[in-house]
């Protein structure tokens, strides 16, 4: 997927303006964010459950390469092929061979992030192979030719009556906006590609490094058609997602859908072990696991490490007042929200992705929903430093805050510079004690008025003794 963040500001701002956009947002508060408060209160000790997710995450990435190396032991006794990938490049080169290995014409996909990251869809229909998006709101987006918006909700930038056209234009049948004839029609459209299809490709929620398994978790059954149908199967997943135990992934699930959907569990959770054995009705004859780099081992001993620790739930956009207002595509990339500002910069490079650090008003809702306890507004505050160090920021801002610096350590000047500006703003604010236009700053006074200083500072409100 191509990078886009450096237009996040014009797009946030084209978001903002976005009618349809803001009335589609309105969903994530009902679904989302009450859901999660509802099902959270079910559990007796989440504070606990969420330290000892948080231990769990930080075991791994203390000791990943042992994790993996036991993962892929295990995951081969089974019968399963296990790829590593350093890039996304490779990733489409990997499973273009594995196409070319069996014969591979037709894909069925179910959701998966990873692949996004990839470009993995444009790559193999590049090769002449044929790949169609079961998850729904994956299939609505390969129809519309968009990106998915969020994580978990791929399409919640759509309204049903967007769906309804795109159907009808698409699917050549009367339109209808009832969402179980929406779904009827999408499953009647999909379910030949799955009986069609030589290889499925899925994603990977966890993989567990005890019995070698691959667990995804779907709430549309379109994630076993995919994984068990085909006579191949390709599980693509970051190399960060590795859990020691099955015990471990249990307490990793109680938290992954409360905190995603606001469910106690999804309507399916697959754990997929090996290839199809001599008594099994199903299952794949092949089964190969891609295990992705891209840029996540060089996070390993940095500040940034905690955000390996993320299980992907969404929470943290679900929560955040910035995502909240300009949806998900105004951040350019394949992770949008908190998680997406600190990932983005750090899989793509800080430089091009230099808003997405200052896209948050650090109000800390994300840190407080996170269930893997992933301090963000501290990693968002460790970018923005890098950012100031290697003087990616606008050379006005560098100077201001230079400027601010020098004063801020000279008691006697910065009380005669604010006594200065105070006036200032008073005199231009004039009797209407709001200003409208403010030079240097018009990004905030072109959307809003700014009240004037109340006419002293702070220093002589508290030396007068009213403070
Ligand atoms: S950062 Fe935390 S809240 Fe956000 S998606 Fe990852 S696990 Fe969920």
């Amino acid at each position: 997927m191509q990078v886009t963040a450096m237009h996040f500001k014009r797009k946030a701002g084209a978001n903002l303006r976005n009618e349809k956009l803001q009335k589609a947002l309105e969903k994530l508060q009902s679904k989302f964010v009450d859901g999660r408060a509802v099902v959270i209160a079910e559990l007796s000790d989440f504070e606990g459950l969420r330290d000892a997710a948080a231990a769990i995450r930080d075991r791994v990435l203390n000791n990943l390469d042992g994790y993996l190396q036991h993962f892929e032991q295990e995951a081969t006794a089974r019968g399963a092929v296990v790829h590593w990938a350093e890039t996304a490049d490779d990733v489409n080169r990997i499973v273009a061979e594995i196409a070319a290995q069996h014969g591979v014409q037709r894909i069925v996909k179910s959701k998966s992030m990873v692949t996004e990251e990839c470009g993995l869809n444009d790559f193999l229909e590049s090769r002449g192979l044929t790949v169609l998006e079961t998850d729904l709101g994956e299939y609505i987006l390969q129809l519309a030719k968009e990106p998915p918006s969020h994580i978990v909700a791929p399409v919640v930038h759509k309204s049903k009556e967007d769906i309804a056209d795109l159907f009808e234009q698409k699917h050549h049948r009367p339109r209808t906006t009832q969402i179980t004839e929406l779904c009827r029609e999408a499953r009647e459209v999909l379910r030949p590609g799955f009986l069609a299809a030589d290889m499925g490709i899925s994603g990977g929620n966890f993989i567990i490094a005890e019995t070698g398994s691959v667990l995804i978790v779907t709430n549309e059954g379109n994630g076993r058609l995919s994984t068990t149908l085909p006579r191949v199967h390709v599980a693509i997943t970051g190399i960060e997602k590795v859990v020691p135990t099955l015990e471990d992934v249990t307490t990793l699930l109680r938290l992954l859908p409360r905190s995603a959907t606001g469910q106690s569990i999804t309507n399916y959770v697959s754990v997929l072990t090996g290839t199809k054995g001599k008594e099994d009705a199903d299952g794949p004859e092949h089964f190969h696991i891609v295990l992705l780099d891209n840029g996540r081992s060089r996070l390993l001993g940095t500040e940034l490490q905690p955000m390996l620790r993320c299980i992907r739930c969404g929470a943290c956009m679900n929560h955040c007042p910035v995502y909240q207002n300009i949806g998900g595509h105004a951040y350019g990339w394949v992770y949008p929200g908190p998680m997406g500002s600190v990932l983005t910069p750090a899989f793509v490079g800080l430089e091009n992705a230099l808003d997405l650090p200052n896209a948050s008003t650090f109000c800390g809702a994300c840190a407080v929903v996170c269930p893997v306890k992933i301090p963000l507004p501290d990693l968002l505050r460790q970018l923005r430093h890098e950012q100031v160090k290697r003087h990616l920021r606008p050379w006005q801002e560098r100077a201001a805050l230079r400027l601010w610096s020098w004063l801020a350590q000279r008691p006697a000047w910065y009380a005669l510079g604010t006594r200065l500006v105070v006036r200032l703003l008073c005199l231009f604010a004039g009797s209407g004690k709001r200003l409208r236009h403010l030079p240097g700053v018009s990004g905030w006074t072109n959307g809003r008025d700014m009240p004037a200083p109340t006419g002293r500072t702070f220093r002589e409100l508290y030396r007068s003794g009213r403070t």
